[in-house]
């Protein structure tokens, strides 16, 4: 069934594009009509759309299903290819691949947001996001032949998509027998918008679940698996150090920081520094100092981590209930409750397993300071100022 879905992506990507380019209209037309037309309703409906419904909704779907949205809605990733097929054609230098890109380009952004009021304001809304998708049909103006450079090496979103993905129930699974058996002629290599080796494809870091690889020589389909599955299954390569600290000051730091403490610049880098730095030092010493653990056990905390950024999203949403009227406060301290206990049960999980190769003594120490680890990030999601 599922399988099918995948199948039904690859044949339909007709009905994909219409779709891609709809959305493309729509979120044109949420960026420039409250400037354009700055009435007070027309202000209050693009800002229940952008940052109460399709922020919260993104996120969550990343955890839940993987990229899809990247791949089959995302207007800046239709338009960076759009334009990248009838572009430059160039290939993408060194300097450009750097992995470290997407989470500092994240970063500031981050910052950029609270300095332009993103979140409240029209115009912060068109430079900060608008910015981003002209930096986006700007690389495809220049990189690649009908590819998603930018997606690829530079969107600083798919920094954090990239993590939260890894939790995902759904990837396109490769069965590596099947590929290198298939009847010659072999078909025409995939078509990946992501320049991704589909043929060792392992993780959904990178894959924008865009369906085009599907049935590809009877060896690729749309599979379910167990949630968080591949943070436990992850091999020592994949590990990446650049993904460690993504996840502590900018998964937990940085967004906590920016959700909860933003009065100005100097308290959301004291509050992203302070927290990252606690968690990185507790999940050094959960490791008895062992690096390769240590950033291990940091994919560990992307699920209540990734819920905590979800809830603090959907308190925007609630904030602008409140607005109109609806008892919000009562409903936070539930929420907030909910998703704390959700993840510290699946991040929990996560640490068990993930320190399952250690003797007992020492891997019950590793459990008690993971558990260490996870505790200010729980207790900043639950006890936070709330933005309303
Ligand atoms: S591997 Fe590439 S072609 Fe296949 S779904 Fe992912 S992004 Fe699309």
């Amino acid at each position: 069934m599922i399988r099918d879905f995948g199948d039904r992506l690859y044949r339909r990507q007709d009905v994909v594009r219409w779709l891609q380019w709809a959305v493309v209209l729509l979120y044109g037309l949420l960026l420039v009509a409250p400037v354009v037309w700055p009435r007070a309703g027309v202000a209050r409906l693009t800002e229940i759309l952008f940052w109460g419904i399709w922020w919260p909704g993104v996120i969550g779907s990343m955890m839940l299903v993987g990229q899809f949205w990247c791949g089959v809605f995302c207007p800046d990733g239709t338009v960076t290819e759009f334009i990248s097929r009838r572009g430059r054609g160039g290939k993408a230098p060194e300097w450009l691949r750097w992995a470290w890109w997407p989470l500092v380009i994240y970063a500031g952004l981050t910052l950029l947001s609270d300095g332009f009021q993103a979140h409240r304001s029209a115009w912060g809304t068109l430079l900060v996001v608008g910015g981003m998708s002209v930096a986006g049909m700007a690389a495809g103006a220049v990189y690649g032949r009908g590819k998603r450079v930018w997606c690829r090496y530079l969107c600083p979103v798919a920094s954090l998509f990239s993590l939260l993905s890894r939790c995902s129930m759904l990837h396109f699974k490769v069965d590596r027998r099947r590929w290198e058996a298939a009847p010659r002629p072999v078909p025409k290599p995939v078509d990946c918008p992501l320049l991704l080796d589909v043929r060792r494809l392992t993780s959904n870091e990178k894959c924008n679940m865009c369906g085009r690889c599907s049935g590809h020589r009877d060896a690729v389909e749309l599979a379910w698996r167990r949630p968080g599955s591949e943070i436990e299954t992850m091999t020592d390569d994949e590990v990446r150090p650049w993904d460690a600290v993504g996840i502590c000051y900018v998964l937990i730091g940085l967004s906590q920081a920016g959700i909860h403490w933003h009065a100005s610049l100097t308290q959301i880098l004291a509050v992203t520094l302070a927290l990252g730095s606690a968690v990185a030092l507790l999940l050094v010493a959960a490791a008895s100092g062992r690096r390769l653990l240590a950033m291990r056990l940091g994919y560990g905390l992307i699920p209540l981590a990734g819920l905590g950024l979800m809830l603090g999203a959907a308190e925007h949403s609630l904030s602008l209930l409140a607005a109109a009227g609806f008892d919000a406060a009562a409903v936070l301290p539930w929420l907030r409750g909910t998703g704390v206990l959700l993840g510290l049960a699946w991040s929990g999980r996560l640490g068990w397993v993930l320190t399952a190769d250690l003797p007992l003594l020492r891997r019950l120490g590793a459990i008690a300071g993971f558990a260490a680890a996870l505790a200010p990030v729980a207790a900043c999601i639950q006890f936070a100022p709330s933005s309303f």
